[in-house]
């Protein structure tokens, strides 16, 4: 295995899908490469939080 060149889905920038991350995806079973950046899917990430406390407040 080597390191991977992905581009982000999002942000169309290129990212490095590492060797370690692709072990680390095989050993949870996942089939497919990740299809955002670190950055992307940690904004995602944060935006689904604020999602769900503005639902939670309601
Ligand atoms: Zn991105």
């Amino acid at each position: 295995m080597a390191d991977k060149t992905l581009v982000c889905k999002d942000c169309g920038k290129e990212f490095i899908f590492t060797e370690g991350e692709q072990a680390f995806y095989k050993e949870k079973g996942f089939e497919n490469e990740p299809l955002r950046c670190p950055e992307c899917r940690k904004a995602r990430k944060q935006q689904r939080r604020n999602n769900e406390n503005r639902s939670f407040r309601k």
